[in-house]
Order: structure tokens, then sequence, then C-alpha cells
């Protein structure tokens, strides 16, 4: 399996995660022209994508999902409450149950909820038989089920959104801070460096650190603070963030 980030930030997410045989892109938060060009800067072409898989309906998830999907006849699939909430008008939708495995080429995949100020917000497990993703952004706490369903992963991918001292003495007004902040906002470095130790195993090749705020969090933050704890536990796992604005160099697991 190999994993790239076409975008990673509230400026538009969108992850690549494809196989010999399957691609796919969870979100698609990018326009769809913007989603095209860095495809092709990776060698890929949009028409081979088999889905869009939605987390959640906020546009910067979801804003290129139709003009790409309608672009290349695309299926969009989503849990239906997601799907009611997008706006990205007639596509062909399929839909999965959040809590039910569904499949896509030999991906098999499974939704589970998380918190966050949306519809119905979810994070997935993937894998093609032989590895496992664990992919949650946007979320404002682990819980119990995202922890086991983040637990033991060959690649772990997780939101580290914002530095709580940046948060904090940044210019975005009181309500705004709190919203963030809040158990159904996003996730800080702290929580996702605590979480991240707990999770990562053997078996995990690496931690992709995802979502990173604009305003209140730099790379190096997230990565120092996931890192200082990590060094704890287990040296080999390479913790790195995602870019924001740009293609991440693509991560192939072995
Ligand atoms: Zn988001
Ligand atoms: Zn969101």
């Amino acid at each position: 399996m190999e994993v790239a980030f076409l975008g990673s930030s509230s400026s538009g997410n969108s992850t690549l995660i494809s196989s010999e045989d399957s691609m796919i892109l969870i979100d698609a938060g990018l326009s769809s022209r913007e989603m095209e060009r860095r495809l092709e800067f990776l060698g890929y072409s949009s028409a081979d994508i088999d889905a869009i898989v939605l987390t959640h309906e906020h546009s910067d998830h979801c804003k290129g999902a139709g003009i790409f999907a309608r672009k290349f006849d695309i299926p969009v699939r989503a849990n239906p409450p997601t799907f009611a909430m997008s706006p990205i008008g007639n596509v062909r939708f399929e839909e999965f149950i959040t809590q039910e495995e569904f499949c896509i080429g030999n991906f098999r995949m499974m939704a589970f909820p998380i918190p966050h100020n949306a519809v119905e917000p979810v994070c997935f497990s993937i894998t093609d038989g032989n590895h496992r993703i664990g992919f949650a952004t946007d979320l404002g706490r682990i819980t119990k089920l995202v922890n086991n369903v983040l637990f033991d992963k060959d690649l772990l991918i997780i939101e580290a959104n914002h530095d709580e001292a940046m948060l904090r003495n940044g210019s975005y007004p009181e309500f705004l801070k709190k919203n963030i902040s809040s158990s159904n906002g996003h996730l800080s470095n702290r929580q996702t460096a605590l979480a991240v130790s707990e999770l990562v195993t053997e078996r995990t090749q690496g931690v992709f650190l995802v979502h990173l705020s604009e305003e209140n969090n730099t790379p190096e933050k997230a990565e120092h603070e996931v890192k200082s704890i990590m060094a704890r536990k287990l040296k080999s796992t390479k913790v790195r963030a995602a870019e924001r604005y740009r293609v991440t160099e693509p991560v192939s697991l072995i």
C-alpha cells in the first residue's frame, strides 16, 4: 500500500491510498482541478481513482468531490447522513454504514464514529489483507472506540491540529478557540502525542500528523511534541507532519 497526501489543512484535505489494484481518495477538499494536477504530479491519472470516501461534510473535506466525481464518473462513498449534508450535487452515491465493513477494489474498510461537530463524522481502518492503516482526522478527543480502531496499525494517520499555547495566545475569537479545543473540535499536539504513544506498536512503521492548523501550529511543533513522547517508546517508528499546501512525498508500506 502507498499513501500520499494531496493537501492537509483547513484549506483542503485529500489523501490518496493506493495498491496495485485499487486507488481511493479519502476526502476531496481541494478544487477538482488542483486534485487532478496533484495526482498527475504523483504520476497518477484521476480516471483511475476507484472511489472518493468521505469522513464528514465540512467543506475542507468535500469541496471538490462533486466536480471531480462527475468529471471522472467516480462514485462517492459516505454514510447517508454525511452525504445528505454534503454540498456536492448529483453524483454516483454508494453508501457505507458506519461500523459495517465495506470493500473498494481490494481494500477492506470500516468506518467508526468520532466526536466532531458534524452530522456523522467517522475515522477509518483500511486493509489490503496485508497491511493495516488507521486514519483519523477532525476529532475532539480519542474515545475508547477510536483508541481500539487505531491501535497496532502499520501506518497511523492522525490529526495534530494545534499547539495549545499558540491557540490560546493567538488571534482567533474566543468562541472559535473554544470550539476548536472542545471535545467535539480538533486534537491538539499534546492530545495527539499522548494518544500516539499508546497506539504505536512494533508493527507501526510510521505516523503521519495531519490537518495542522495554519494559524495555530507548525510542522516542527507537532513533530517535536509527538517525537518527544515516542522517543521513550519506539525509536524506530517514523513521525512526520504532512505538508499543508502541497503534495507530501508518498510512503510505501513494506
Ligand atoms: Zn477539517
Ligand atoms: Zn471538520
